[in-house]
């Protein structure tokens, strides 16, 4: 066992290192945030492989994110070397592939089987509810895609839910067929869906035992980081993984334990109920695994106690739950900022000037973070943050595999890789433009059911169809090329990899010429896009010079959300709760802090919603270590139409002595001389007559205003010449003096002191302003 004096046992308490050291079937550790759960959960798996209790194969452990998972690694890695790399560190997804690929022949599944991400779930979901015309009784894409899901993620499958549907109800039959064609479809395209990769582990491990034995066998200690957050799918493989194995024959030495398993987790910060996630996996787990061991960890390593008192406070607000208060040594610190602005773009104006102070004061831009409970919040965020020269990074939001020319591009690579993927292959049929319209898609389609082949294969047959003769060579083509880089990604000719595949594709396909021709301003980020992916194409070649095409398609489909987090890139991070879980930054900025939006106005009528977004609310201040900033808008531009926010009942749940209420020095004068009156509202503590002061000028900026700001087409000031002393004049700000301009080109940064609003940075290509 390991050594009480190990190194790795220094920095931890005495319960954490209790964690640590125990020897046993089952472990429980329940804590708040920041106690240090993921840290025990390292040190636990650095411990076993230093004292050569288990060898690396043997241990697996679960993360919510792939980022976690990399950042677990680093950090087993810094503890004991080398070892580190042969261990199974993942999220449920990717330990379920990797599972699949080695054994989906064993049920009627080849092993290049393809993952639907949700934009391609709901691309065939659409499709089908168009044939069947389900809209007429309601159905959406979405309230589809959810059912669907849900009922996933309770393992059940298309005969469990018909045999408990309710066939004189129309909108049940309907559904059951929707469920029906859609898991043909997957199947006949030999693809999982991201809820499937798990469900299909569990069917696989009960249908056949003795492949469930061998990982019953192999993994001696299994361990899940955010348990709370599981759902029953989840739960099940744990269940499967952690039994005993069952032998065939049992000889003398065939008993074998089950696998040791450690789960850590904190059910306040279970955020996931939509999905599926089940706090009762936490509550009930003693009873689930008897005779565990349950440790308890009470000390904050993260936050100052400002912030947690806040965190304990709003929390206690849930019922049923048990009563823990998160405390910390290291002091209260500062207080909790508070704001409040006139409109979402005086509240992002406010985090950008804080974001500079907190820089000047010499925190680095990475150790800052904003977090927003909707996508479409940022869109006024990053108007600013680009005009005030702040270095700025979406995580998550239209992230770079789901934009169209990326999806194209892999879907020709999909295509070489699993010819029955039909989705695909009807992607790349007229992209770029050949010529084939959907009449003749449609032949193609009947065709290949009428002679029970693939989508793919149909093409073959191009000549047999009654097509023109311009339309029968672009199909040939198309075919002809398909083959070429299927025999090139198969046998690797000159060592050519995935990046020579794609570049064939891309360049024979004539795809990238024909963004490049474009006259479509649009097209050329998008062509520069596409060269994007083929760089990581060469770097994930560099990396893995032994990967084959299908592992690359398999390390992109499993990219989350947090994973485009670059810590050493020196930006701020931008992004939506849900991702920031299990995350810390030095500073955080939770913004819009409003009625409808925080708790979102649709969980309303969601059982429990409310005490979910009081969790998550829970979730976005403890991952503050130091500074803390609430704000919010008086009037958001939210779907659609300008309406009045009112402030989220969850700011009356924090005593009102953590908070110290601003206002920003530039809005009374800026803004036409209008103290807002709302402010006293909030000194008083929310009493309900919260009123928006009447005559408010400010109406949000046109769309196309923001866009063009982001791409910089409105405004070029690139040929301004501006140095220290200059007078200019702001719109939005007024006149001020120019102190300092730095940078070159399209990123000249001026610093100004203005008369009446402070010192601000500007972009000076994009920034409102003229000499005067
Ligand atoms: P969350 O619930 O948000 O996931 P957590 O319980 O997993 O939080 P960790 O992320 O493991 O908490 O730890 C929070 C911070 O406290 C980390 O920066 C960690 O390095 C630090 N920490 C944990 N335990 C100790 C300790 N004993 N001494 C010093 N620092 C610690
Ligand atoms: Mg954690």
């Amino acid at each position: 066992t390991v050594e009480t004096s190990s190194p790795l046992l220094d920095g931890l308490n005495p319960q954490q290192r209790e964690a640590v050291l125990y020897r046993g079937p089952a472990l429980l550790i329940v804590a708040g945030a920041g106690s240090g759960k993921t840290r025990v959960l390292t040190h636990r798996i650095a411990g076993l492989l230093e004292s050569r209790e288990a060898w690396p194969s043997q241990i697996l452990a679960i993360t919510f994110t792939n980022k976690a998972a990399s950042e677990m690694r680093d950090r087993v890695r810094s503890l004991v070397g080398q070892a580190a790399d042969g261990m199974w560190i993942s999220t449920f997804h990717s330990a379920c592939v990797r599972i699949l690929r080695r054994e989906a022949e064993q049920f009627g599944y080849s092993k290049n089987f393809t993952i639907y991400d949700s934009g391609d779930s709901r691309a065939l979901l659409k499709r089908i509810i168009k044939e069947r015309e389900a809209d007429v009784l309601g159905f959406t894409v979405a309230t589809a895609a959810s059912k669907i899901s849900k009922l996933k993620n309770e393992l059940a499958d298309v005969e469990s839910y018909a045999r408990g549907a309710n066939f004189n109800d129309p909108a049940e039959v309907m559904f059951t067929q929707i469920f029906r064609d859609y898991s043909r479809e997957l199947s006949s395209a030999n693809a999982f869906d991201f809820d499937d990769l798990i469900a299909q582990t569990v069917y696989l491990f009960r249908a056949f035992p003795h492949v469930a034995a061998e990982y019953q066998k192999r993994f001696r200690h299994i361990l899940v980081d955010e348990y709370q957050d599981t759902n029953h799918a989840q739960y099940a493989l744990i269940r499967e993984l952690t039994k005993a194995p069952e032998e065939v024959d049992v000889g003398l030495f065939s008993s074998v334990e089950p696998a040791s398993l450690t789960v850590v987790g904190d059910s306040d910060q279970s955020i996931y109920a939509f999905r599926g996630a089940d706090i009762r996996n936490i509550v009930e787990f003693e009873r689930d695994f008897p005779g565990a061991r349950v440790v308890l960890l009470e000390q904050n390593y993260r936050s100052t106690q400002n912030i947690l008192s806040a965190a304990n406070s709003v929390i206690s607000n849930n019922f049923d739950r048990k009563d823990k208060k998160l405390w910390t040594a290291d002091g209260d610190g500062d207080k909790i900022v508070g704001y409040t602005g006139y409109t979402g773009h005086d509240e992002a104006q406010f985090v950008a000037d804080e974001i500079q102070g907190l820089r000047d004061k010499g925190m680095a831009y990475h150790d800052i973070a904003v977090f927003y409970r909707t996508n479409s919040q940022t869109r006024a965020l990053e108007e600013i943050f680009i005009r005030s020269a702040i270095p700025y990074k979406v995580v998550g939001g239209t992230k770079f595999y789901e934009r169209a020319e990326i999806k194209d591009s892999m879907a020709y690579l999909i295509a070489v890789a699993n010819p029955a993927d039909t989705l695909a292959m009807r992607r790349i049929l007229n992209t770029p433009k050949r010529g084939i319209g959907p009449a003749t898609e449609t032949t193609i389609a009947s065709f290949a059911e009428a002679n029970g082949m693939t989508f793919r294969d149909a093409l073959r047959y191009a000549g047999e169809l009654g097509l023109g003769p311009k339309v029968t060579r672009s199909i040939d083509d198309l075919s002809q090329l398909l083959d070429e880089a299927s025999v090139m990604a198969d046998t690797r000719p000159d060592g050519s990899g995935v990046p020579e595949v794609l570049g064939l594709l891309l360049s024979r396909s004539g795809y990238l010429d024909a963004l490049r021709a474009s006259r479509d301003p649009q097209d050329e980020a998008r062509a520069e896009n596409v060269e994007e992916l083929l760089a990581v194409t060469k770097e994930y070649q560099r990396n893995n010079p032994e990967g084959v095409l299908l592992d690359f398609l398999t390390e992109v489909s499993l990219v989350a959300a947090a994973d485009d987090l670059d810590d050493s890139s020196g930006s701020v991070s931008l992004m939506t709760l849900h991702t920031a879980k299990g995350l810390e930054f030095e500073a955080v900025f939770l913004t819009g802090v409003e009625e409808d939006l925080l708790p979102h106005r649709m969980s309303a009528g969601e059982p429990g919603g409310p005490a979910e977004e009081r969790r998550l609310f829970y979730v976005g201040i403890t991952r503050a270590r130091k500074r803390l900033f609430l704000s919010l808008a008086m009037t958001r531009a939210q779907y659609g139409d300008v309406s009045v926010a009112l402030p989220s009942r969850y700011l009356q749940e924090i005593p009102a002595d953590l908070i110290e209420w601003k206002q920003s020095p530039g809005m009374a004068t800026s803004r036409g001389g209008t103290q807002p009156r709302a402010l006293n509202a909030r000194r008083d503590g929310y009493g309900g007559s919260y009123s928006v002061p009447g005559g408010r000028p400010t109406t949000p900026k046109p769309k196309t205003e923001w866009a063009n700001a982001v791409t910089g087409q409105m405004r070029d000031n690139s040929a301004l010449e501006l140095a220290a002393g200059d007078r200019i004049k702001h719109t939005d700000f007024g006149d001020g003096s120019v102190m300092a301009v730095t940078g070159e080109g399209a990123r000249r940064i001026a610093e100004v002191q203005f008369d009446g609003a402070g010192r601000k940075r500007l972009l000076i290509k994009v920034a409102p302003i003229e000499k005067i």
